[in-house]
């Protein structure tokens, strides 16, 4: 199943694409994750990225539509994928499409403004594999190390308030139109993400398994 999750940064997207992924055993493919990897090593798109990225701005469309057809394209994608933070833009969904790429689900996790500002100053992300976890909503095991592979955990700078409410504002002007994109295509489902992530996983996978 090819699945795309929509939402503002900070709806739990991460979070939910893990459960799915491990539940369905295709993979997550998160432009973000991939970009952050692309800056730590220092490659020429990591360096094209870096301003965009750290001012909380997109980075140019051709820059991620080149990430995401290089990454669709490996063999572990043959039986499914779920994009988390891709597409982002009009220009990047038409761009899947023209890929001849079908979608099967499209999934909004929905969270009011406030909730989002207020979420983000607890996350915290793994600077080795990219794992989330919550200071409140998801505690690792043993403080600032990753469960799942035993690297630090660390604030992302993207996630001060000011870059917060910088990326809020081009969510709702980029991606937002997305919801209606997908609406027209009849793929588009809804989900509460407002309640706990317990809630919201268990509305997320009745809408994958429907
Ligand atoms: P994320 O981890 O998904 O919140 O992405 C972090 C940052 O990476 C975003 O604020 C953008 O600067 C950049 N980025 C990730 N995915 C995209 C995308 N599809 N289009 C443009 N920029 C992106």
């Amino acid at each position: 199943m090819n699945i795309i999750l929509l939402g503002a940064p900070g709806a739990g997207k991460g979070t939910q694409a893990e459960v799915i992924s491990d539940r369905l055993g295709i993979p997550t493919i998160s432009t973000g994750n991939i970009i952050r990897e692309a800056l730590k090593t220092g490659t020429e798109m990591g360096l094209k990225a870096k301003s965009y990225m750290e001012a909380g701005q997109l980075v140019p469309d051709e820059v991620v539509i080149g990430i995401i057809k290089e990454r669709l394209a490996k063999d572990d994608c043959q039986n499914g994928f779920i994009l988390d933070g891709f597409p982002r833009t009009i220009p990047q969904a038409e761009a899947l499409d023209k890929m001849g790429i079908a979608i099967d689900k499209v999934i909004d996790i929905e969270v009011t403004d406030e909730a989002i500002v207020k979420r983000m100053s607890g996350r915290r992300v793994c600077e080795k594999c990219g794992a989330s976890y919550h200071m409140e909503y998801k505690l690792p095991q043993k403080d600032g190390v990753c469960d799942k592979c035993a690297g630090t955990l660390v604030q992302r700078k993207d996630d001060h308030p000011d870059t917060v409410k910088a990326r809020l504002e081009v969510y709702h002007k980029e991606t937002e139109p997305l919801k209606d994109y997908y609406e027209k295509q009849n793929k588009l489902s809804v989900v509460e993400g407002q309640d706990t992530v317990e809630h919201t996983t268990a509305l997320i996978l009745e809408t994958v398994e429907a």
